[in-house]
C-alpha cells in the first residue's frame, strides 16, 4: 500500500528547535507517523512533549551556537536508542538590522546556528547512517535562500548557504542512501516573524504577495516533513520543497 511508504514506525528522529513554532509541529508529525522523536532545544520542551504520545519524545537541552554540542547530541541519541534515522535541522535565528549597521557578532552567530551547526550535525548523523545503510536529512531553508530580503543580511547569507550545503551533501551522500533535502517555508506565523507581522505596512505588503492569501501555519509543515523523512522520498536528493502559499511562483 502506498500509504505504508509514509510510516515511520521504529525510526528515530532528531529535530532541532523543538520547543516552539515549526519545529514543534514537525516533532508531532514525525511522532504521529510512528517515530521516536529527540527534540533539541535551549529551553524545556514540555509543551511539545504534551502533544506527543507518552514515551515517544526525548528532550535534549543544548545551545546550538556551541559547536561541540553536535557530537554530544548525537551521542546522547545513540546512547538512548542505539540508532538514528532522521535529522531535521530546524533551529534558526533571525536578526533584523540595516546592513550598514549589522554587527559582526550577529553575523557570526547567525552563521553558527543557521549554517555551521546544521552541517556538523549532518556530519555526525551521516557517520551513523553510513553504518546503518541510509537515512534522511532535512534542512529548513527560507524564501531568503532565493531572495535578498530587507534588513536581514546575516540571515539571508546563512539561508542561501543552507541550500548550498543541502546540494553539496546530497551529491556526496546519495550513494549511501542518505537523502539530503530542504524545506523552504514561506512567511509563517511564528516567533520568527512576530516583528514583521506587527508592522502593519510590511505585513500587508507580504500578504498581498502570497497567492494563497494567508500566512503559513505550523500545521502546513507536517506533510512536507513527513514526505522527506519517509520512504516516499527515497529517490529525492538535493531538492528544496517550498511550503510558501505560492510566494515563489509570483
Ligand atoms: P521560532 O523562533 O519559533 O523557532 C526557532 C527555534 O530555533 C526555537 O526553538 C529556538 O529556541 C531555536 N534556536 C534558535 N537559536 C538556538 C540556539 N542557539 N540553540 C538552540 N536552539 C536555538 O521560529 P520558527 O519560524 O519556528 O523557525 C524555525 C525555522 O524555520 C528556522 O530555521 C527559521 O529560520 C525557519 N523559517 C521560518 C520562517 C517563518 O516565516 N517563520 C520562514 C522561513 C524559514
Amino acid at each position: 500500500m502506498v500509504l505504508d511508504l509514509f510510516k515511520l514506525d521504529g525510526k528515530v528522529a532528531i529535530v532541532t528547535g523543538a520547543n516552539t513554532g515549526l519545529g514543534q509541529k514537525m516533532c508531532v508529525a514525525l511522532a504521529e507517523a510512528g517515530a521516536y522523536v529527540c527534540g533539541v532545544a535551549r529551553r524545556s520542551c514540555d509543551e511539545t512533549k504534551s502533544l506527543i504520545e507518552d514515551g515517544k519524545f526525548f528532550e535534549i537541552i543544548a545551545d546550538l551556537s556551541i559547536m561541540s554540542n553536535a557530537k554530544i547530541i548525537v551521542d546522547k541519541v545513540m546512547e538512548k536508542y542505539k540508532r538514528v534515522d532522521i535529522l531535521v535541522n530546524n533551529a534558526g535565528m533571525i536578526i533584523r538590522e540595516d546592513a550598514i549597521n549589522y554587527k559582526e557578532d550577529d553575523f557570526e552567530n547567525l552563521y553558527k546556528v543557521n549554517e555551521k551547526m546544521p552541517f556538523l550535525l549532518s556530519q555526525e548523523v551521516a557517520n551513523v547512517f553510513m553504518k546503518q545503510g541510509g537515512g534522511k536529512i532535512i534542512n529548513i531553508a527560507s524564501m531568503l535562500s532565493f531572495q535578498g530580503g530587507v534588513r536581514v543580511i546575516g540571515y539571508t547569507a546563512s539561508k542561501h548557504a543552507i541550500l548550498g550545503i543541502t546540494k553539496a551533501l546530497a551529491n556526496e551522500w546519495a550513494k549511501y542512501n542518505i537523502n539530503v533535502n530542504a524545506i523552504a517555508p514561506g512567511y509563517m506565523a511564528t516567533n520568527n516573524t512576530s516583528n514583521l507581522r506587527s508592522d502593519e505596512q510590511r505585513s500587508n505588503e507580504i500578504l498581498n504577495r502570497i497567492p494563497a492569501g494567508r500566512w503559513g501555519t505550523n500545521d502546513d509543515m507536517m506533510g512536507a516533513v513527513l514526505y522527506l523523512a519517509s520512504d516516499a522520498s527515497n529517490y529525492v536528493h538535493g531538492t528544496v520543497l517550498c511550503v510558501d502559499g505560492g510566494w515563489m511562483a509570483r
